[in-house]
């Protein structure tokens, strides 16, 4: 049982976890006990391990690595690794053979609409190969191959990320729009719905006075130990999210990739945070359930609110995991899911049928809707709108709670094992008063 103590530190916490004392739970536990009708009480818990596994757009890569032998070439004018676009800099690096190169996460190779910056990086974690084309400032054209091995630089950097939760989009109008939220065309009249957000599991939601999350708060991002460096762009004190950055060599593929929306590639990012239980004002935070978290919806045109539910509506009584049958396959003569599955999960070949990349695929959903056969089934949930004459279907989730959950399991492991130690932040996020 955890210590009952009203002047609780982080420094202290840490000390019990050094000790074996410390009770560390997710926040799917804790939540999971909510629910069962438990009282939770401050000396039931000292930690917990929070998560979220989404598309996060403000999300890029610094890189560094040798390509050629000094004077090769003077400078570099424009670099594609994988055909995937870089920007060349900050530093010019004249004569030494070194590119120094920061990749958007949202670039798009120049030759395949499908593969993009998020599908880049993942390729990297995996330790693949990737070609390095580089056009120079004197008119060369120079190819290399590299590895992540042989890049001694790769962070990966978030200038916006870890969002607390998001929002739920529908189209009110008669006609499909194509969108970032959608990875189809979506469809008018309110036939479906898409959202982002983990919910109950999200680090801010659990922690949102930024009491322990601050400058150079410890996190993993897509399992590597990374940390937090401020405020993210567009935050305000309902809607913070924060910048941070770590080591793409310590990366988890599983965690991290591309995902591809109506208006091109974009990329999953995961982040998972420990939130130190300081006071009895930071556990009725923890405490809250999806049920007890809003979700608003919104006009994908406009973003203009039209309803308010929660993320108990969409997480509740859902199936977070999607499930593949392949003997409910229809084979049909073009199979409707391998075009729009963001995350290129679903192969179909002549000989051997469709083919489904369990590892790869992303949660999201969408295959459920599209498929002509029952080959994909999770029920996403529906939800009732004043004013609508019918309830509308999620059709797709921009958040993976089942790769959020086994981030949060994670970082549970990491601190009960030693292997990741909570620190105090070294300074305190605070909001910018443009008043
Ligand atoms: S759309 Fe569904 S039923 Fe048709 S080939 Fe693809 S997986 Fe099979
Ligand atoms: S749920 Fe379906 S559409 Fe979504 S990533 Fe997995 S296989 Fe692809």
């Amino acid at each position: 049982m955890a210590e009952s103590t009203t002047q609780r530190t982080i420094s202290k916490i840490q000390e019990k976890i050094d000790r074996g004392e410390v009770v560390i739970l997710t926040a799917q536990e804790i939540c999971d006990r909510v629910r069962n009708d438990e009282t939770i009480e401050l000396r039931d818990v000292d930690v917990v391990t929070t998560a979220t596994s989404a598309l996060m757009s403000g999300t890029y890569a610094v890189l560094s690595f040798k390509v050629a032998e000094p004077d090769t070439f003077t400078k570099a004018e424009k670099v594609w690794i994988n055909t995937v676009p870089a920007q060349v800099g900050p530093c010019p690096n004249e004569r030494i053979g070194i590119l120094d190169l920061i990749i958007l996460g949202t670039e798009q190779s120049k030759i395949d609409p499908g593969y993009g910056a998020g599908d880049l990086f993942r390729d990297l974690v995996l330790g693949k190969e990737v070609q390095v084309e580089i056009q120079t400032d004197d008119g060369q054209n120079l190819t290399a191959t590299t590895t992540l091995k042989e890049i001694p630089h790769a962070m990966l950097h978030a200038s916006r990320n870890a969002f607390k939760n998001y929002l739920a989009f529908v189209n009110p109008g008669k006609k499909e729009v194509t969108t970032i939220f959608h990875s189809d065309k979506m469809k008018g009249n309110y036939e479906e719905m898409t959202f982002c957000g983990c919910g109950e599991l999200n680090p801010i939601e659990n922690d949102p006075e930024l009491k322990t999350i601050g400058i150079g708060t410890k996190v993993l991002i897509n399992g590597a130990q990374g940390f937090v460096t401020g405020l993210g762009t567009r935050s305000s004190v309902d809607k913070p999210n924060l910048t941070g950055i770590a080591d793409m060599h310590q990366m988890d593929p599983e965690f991290m990739g591309g995902f591809s929306t109506g208006h091109g590639p974009d990329i999953i990012t995961t982040w998972a945070v420990a939130i130190p239980v300081l006071d009895r004002q930071m556990l009725t935070h923890i405490l809250k359930t999806d049920e007890q978290i809003p979700l608003k919806v919104v006009d994908v045109h406009s973003r203009i609110p039209i309803s308010e539910v929660t993320y108990g509506d969409v997480w509740n009584n859902t199936n977070h995991e999607v499930k593949f049958n392949k003997k409910a396959c229809k084979k049909c003569d073009a199979c409707h899911v391998e075009g729009i599955c963001p995350v290129k999960a679903v192969h179909s070949d002549p000989d051997t049928g469709v083919q489904f990349d369990r590892p790869r695929c992303f949660n999201c959903g969408l295959c459920v809707s599209r498929c002509k056969g029952e080959s994909f089934s999770a029920d996403l949930g529906s939800i009732e709108l004043e004013g609508v004459d019918h309830k509308v279907p999620v059709t797709l989730r921009q958040s993976d709670r089942v790769a959020a959950l086994k981030a949060a399991r994670n970082l549970k492991k990491q601190i009960q094992k030693g292997q990741f130690k909570i620190t105090a932040p070294v300074g305190k996020i605070s909001f910018p008063d443009r008043s």
